[in-house]
């Protein structure tokens, strides 16, 4: 799986994440899925009941799938929910074992799941990527976290609908 990560989603999150520095900040991410890859071209930030700590963040829930659904209908069903993301200030781009129980918890609802984090302090954000995936379904539920390799591409020259998005177009877009 490629993690494709528009240059726009990543500036906004790295506002967000300056923004409440050095507490924690996140939303959700909007995007398509493509075979495997997954590609992120928009996303909501806490909403007003979020919960924002050092080392935790906690997305208001009720919020966010309102959000989904009104963005799911105003592009006439093109955008979907692809996962979580928050931001670590001053941190290291690693998941938490909040951030596995959290993944795991989206894991349940939704296939593959992605959990972004990005760290750092004041206009220098590090994006990476993880899939979530559930291992023994019918058992004791565990979480396989796997890193995904993320390249962030530029939306601004270009920008055909989902049905003409294949991976092999974005590649031209990446610096
Ligand atoms: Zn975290």
């Amino acid at each position: 799986m490629t993690v494709w990560l528009s240059s726009r989603v990543m500036q906004s999150m790295a506002l967000y994440a300056r923004e409440l520095s050095p507490l924690e900040n996140g939303g959700i991410l909007l995007g398509w899925r493509s075979g495997e890859d997954r590609i992120i071209v928009d996303l909501r930030g806490p909403g007003r009941l979020a919960l924002h700590g050092q080392h935790c963040f906690v997305p208001d829930h009720k919020w966010q799938v309102a959000e989904i659904k009104s963005a799911f209908e105003a592009s006439e069903g093109d955008l979907d929910y692809l996962g979580d993301w928050h931001s670590h200030p001053d941190g290291v781009a690693e998941m938490s074992d909040l951030d596995s129980a959290t993944l795991l918890r989206i894991a349940r609802s939704v296939t593959t799941p992605l959990m972004l984090i990005v760290a750092g302090s004041q206009t220098d954000w590090i994006p990476r990527c993880w899939r979530g995936e559930i291992v023994r379904p019918l058992f004791r539920r565990r979480l396989m976290a796997t890193p995904e390799e993320l390249k962030i591409f530029d939306p601004s020259t270009v920008w055909p609908r989902r049905t003409a998005v294949l991976p092999s177009l974005l590649r031209d877009f990446t610096s």
